[in-house]
């Protein structure tokens, strides 16, 4: 169906008053959703490929909406950022994520959306969260996209300055489906790239996905970085994934995202089987 009429102007349909009308109210949740403790940090184990170790974890956003149920992030991170709840739901989930990877002694990697770096206090909630918590600076990863940090390259470098001075690390998320790539890795003080999942899907089949992967891995062994492969589903892609000279993993093949009491029990158990 046209959402537009020819000239632009909306056609009415029932429906579109109905669609808007659950995301005002969906909105309108989300505002009380963190006061009314509905929100929940997930948290999906990565592993080296070389021992089957778990390395570290990511922080994985959930709502558990009295109404809907469990509600992904695709839902409503877009809601939380177009009203600006995404900063203090952002800081929750640092504080959350930061506060179990202190006590599991583990590494832990939060997303940050592009609101939350672009403001100048970032580097500042950071670090305050981090002398709350008392979880070391190096145990924290912060994932940023590429289109996060290529908005304003000058203001981001100044930001990832204050990040790097502080001793976090950080990542690029989704790498490779974004602009610039190859001058984001020489350019800004990085330490880890994430390889989208569209490229591990096609392993090892799709040439140009074989190419792809191989070129990053590449690039990441000149500049230094870390390489974390994600959306691995199949024992097929993770053996590709470690020929190839991948070490980190992370997906459905290895592991669930799963509440922060079950990550505690891997934790404990030490691997994956
Ligand atoms: P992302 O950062 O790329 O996170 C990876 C997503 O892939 C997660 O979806 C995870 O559950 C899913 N996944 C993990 N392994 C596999 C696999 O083997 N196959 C497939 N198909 N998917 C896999 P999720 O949890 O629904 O999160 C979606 C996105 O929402 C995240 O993508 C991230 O961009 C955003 N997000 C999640 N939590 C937060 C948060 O706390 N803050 C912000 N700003 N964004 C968040
Ligand atoms: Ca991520
Ligand atoms: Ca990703
Ligand atoms: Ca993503």
């Amino acid at each position: 169906a046209k959402a537009a009429g020819r000239n632009g102007f909306r056609v009415f349909r029932p429906e579109y008053t109905a669609q808007a009308l659950q995301r005002l109210e969906l909105e309108q949740d989300l505002r009380k959703a963190l006061h009314q403790g509905e929100l929940e940090v997930h948290y999906q184990p990565q592993f080296s490929l070389d021992d089957r170790r778990v390395t570290g974890v990511e922080a994985l956003l959930r709502w558990r909406h009295p109404k809907h149920g469990l509600v992904l992030p695709a839902r409503f991170i877009p809601l939380a950022e177009e009203s600006g709840l995404i900063v203090p739901i952002g800081s929750w989930v640092l504080q959350q994520a930061c506060r179990q990877a202190a006590s599991w002694r583990t590494r832990v990697a939060v997303n940050v959306s592009a609101i939350q770096f672009c403001r100048a206090d970032f580097a500042d909630v950071v670090a305050s969260t981090l002398a709350e918590t008392g979880l070391s600076p190096q145990q924290l990863e912060l994932e940023l996209t590429e289109s996060t940090v290529m908005r304003d390259a000058e203001e981001s470098l100044r930001q990832l300055e204050r990040l790097q001075a502080l001793g976090v690390r950080i990542a690029i998320d989704d790498f490779g489906t974004g602009h610039s790539s190859l001058g984001l890795l020489r350019s800004l003080p990085i330490d880890a790239v994430k390889i989208d999942r569209s490229f591990v899907a096609g392993l090892p089949t799709s040439a140009s996905n074989l190419a792809l992967v191989r070129a990053i891995l590449t690039l990441a062994e000149a500049f230094g970085l870390e390489v974390v492969a994600e959306g691995v589903e199949t024992a097929v892609q993770q053996d590709t994934l470690s020929q190839m000279g991948c070490h980190l993993a992370q997906g459905y093949a290895l592991a669930m995202p799963v509440s922060a009491e079950e990550m505690g029990r891997i934790l404990e158990r030490g691997d994956s089987n």
